[in-house]
Parts: structure tokens; C-alpha cells; sequence
């Protein structure tokens, strides 16, 4: 039996009504968190909510209570779904109104949906040997920073993606500039040094970015967080994506540049980000 959490209940998933007239069901007018479980454990809750709040506050989405509360009910919807290793998915709406463009008023209850997902990760070959990626074009809104569930431009590039036998998509906006892929941030070393996409408006800041970043602190690793384009992209010693849950999973090809073998900067990070992942 499938749990999901609708508003503060934990309810059967045949139990959960969603009415056409919900904000998010029309104009995506919502937010989302994916939270990664590893043996039973999730990792960085807290993080993950803190930004949920702040894709509330962005969108003026009000809260339908504390984050919390809301911890505690994912982990208890956890718990009660009994999986070992997965995600936690949780959605917020703005709510149910009548159709009509701007902020309903008065403004309705946000909507909350909560459930969660046994998956396999990416194979170990994919990690061993590294997966293939494509560059297109970022075609998405200005406010990259926000978790909106409005994924359209993402699901395209992925398809893109998948339909050329890739892993990823990599996004560059005008000028060739490089942003983040469809689903992850990306990551690259040239020179022993560690290049990422500055976190702006043009990205979204990866709660599993934000750990690398951590891991390359204590590693001493020299991190360059500016922008770069593609054609120093495809000059890269190492390239690697992180998300949640695929953690860091190396590029060995982009486009028909091959780039190679998992290189040594990107395995250690790998080894480490599964030590925190462990020890959290
Ligand atoms: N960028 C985008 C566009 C994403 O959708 C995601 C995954 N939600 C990420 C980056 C990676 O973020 P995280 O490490 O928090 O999963």
C-alpha cells in the first residue's frame, strides 16, 4: 500500500483528490522538493525545505504550515511506505480558484502533496565509465533559482537528450554560455582546477552542488564559480553532474567530443560525497 501525504494527512494514494481547477494543474503555478533516501535515511532535509520555503517566498506562495512539521510528516510518510533507498517528492500549489490569470483573492489554501518513490540509481557502469551528454539551447525563464514545477523547457532538453541515446542534456544560453543541465548542475576541471556556473537566477543552487562545493573546500580543491562557454566546456580534463539522488555521475562524451574515462578529480569527489551521504 502506497502512502502519500495530501495537506497534513497521511492518507491511502486512492484517497487523494486533485481538482482541475488547482493552480499548479493549470498555470504550474507551484513549487517542488525532491529529497534523496539512502538506507533509509534522507539526506539534507533540512536544506532541501529551506529552499522549498524560499521558491514559496519567491512566488508568494504561502505555507500551509511550518517546515517543521512538514519534516516530520516526510519522515513519517517514510517510514510508513517502508523503502530502503529512493526519494521523498513534495509539491505545494498555490491552490483551487476559478481560472483566471493573476493571485486569487481571497487567496485560496495552498495545496500539499507529499509521496515517495523506490528507485534504482544510475547503473555502476555509468559511474565506472562515465555516460553521454548533449548541449542545447536553454530555452527558460530568468528565474532558474526558484523550483517551480513549470519543468516544460527541462522535460524537452531531456528528451532531446534521450532520443540521441544521452544521460543528460547540458544547457548553454545565448552566447554558449553553460548553465546547468536539464535535471543537474555540471561541473568541470581543467588544469586541476574545478569550474561551475556562479549560483544566480540562470541556476538552480543543487542542495547536491552545494555538498560538492563543501567536499572541495575540505579537499583544498581550487573552485572557480564563474561562467563559462562551450567551447571550454568541451576542452575539459573531467566533467562531471550532480543531483539528487544520481549524486555525481561523470560525462565521458558531449556531443561527439569525447572527453574520456572517469579522471581522478571527479572519482574522489565521488568517493567523498558517498561518505557524507553515509555518515549524515
Ligand atoms: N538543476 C536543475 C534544473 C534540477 O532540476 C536539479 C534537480 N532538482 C538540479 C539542478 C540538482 O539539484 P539537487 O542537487 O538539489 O537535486
Amino acid at each position: 500500500m502506497q502512502y502519500v501525504l495530501s495537506q497534513d494527512q497521511i492518507v491511502k494514494r486512492n484517497e487523494v483528490f486533485v481538482d482541475f481547477e488547482d493552480r499548479g494543474y493549470q498555470f504550474g503555478d507551484g513549487i517542488y522538493e525532491v529529497i534523496g533516501v539512502y538506507n533509509k535515511k534522507s539526506f539534507r532535509m533540512k536544506e532541501h525545505l529551506e529552499r522549498l520555503e524560499r521558491s514559496a517566498k519567491n512566488l508568494q506562495i504561502t505555507l500551509p504550515y511550518s517546515m517543521e512539521e512538514l519534516d516530520q510528516k516526510l519522515e513519517e510518510l517514510r517510514e510508513r511506505n517502508h523503502f530502503e533507498n529512493g526519494w521523498i517528492y513534495v509539491q505545494i500549489t498555490r491552490g483551487v480558484a476559478p481560472r483566471n490569470h493573476p493571485f486569487p483573492t481571497p487567496s485560496p489554501e495552498p495545496k500539499l502533496i507529499g509521496y515517495t518513490k523506490e528507485v534504482s540509481r544510475p547503473s555502476k557502469e555509468s559511474y565506472e565509465n562515465g555516460v553521454d551528454a548533449i548541449l542545447t539551447k536553454d530555452i527558460r525563464w530568468l528565474r532558474c533559482d526558484i523550483k517551480s514545477v513549470n519543468l516544460l523547457p527541462n522535460v524537452l532538453a531531456k528528451q532531446e537528450a534521450i532520443e540521441k541515446n544521452c544521460f543528460e542534456a547540458i544547457l548553454y544560453r545565448e552566447g554558449g554560455f553553460v548553465t546547468e543541465g536539464s535535471g543537474t548542475n555540471v561541473f568541470m576541471v581543467k588544469d586541476n582546477k574545478i569550474y561551475t556556473h556562479p549560483s544566480n537566477n540562470y541556476i538552480l543552487n543543487g542542495i547536491t552542488r552545494q555538498a560538492v562545493l563543501e567536499l572541495c573546500k575540505e579537499l583544498e580543491f581550487e573552485v572557480i564559480q564563474e561562467r563559462f562557454d562551450q567551447d571550454f566546456l568541451l576542452q575539459a580534463d573531467e566533467v562531471f553532474i550532480t543531483g539528487t539522488y544520481i549524486d555525481i555521475v561523470p560525462i565521458k562524451k558531449i556531443d561527439d567530443k569525447v572527453i574520456g574515462k572517469p579522471g581522478p578529480i571527479t572519482n574522489m569527489l565521488r568517493q567523498r560525497l558517498q561518505i557524507k551521504i553515509e555518515q549524515e
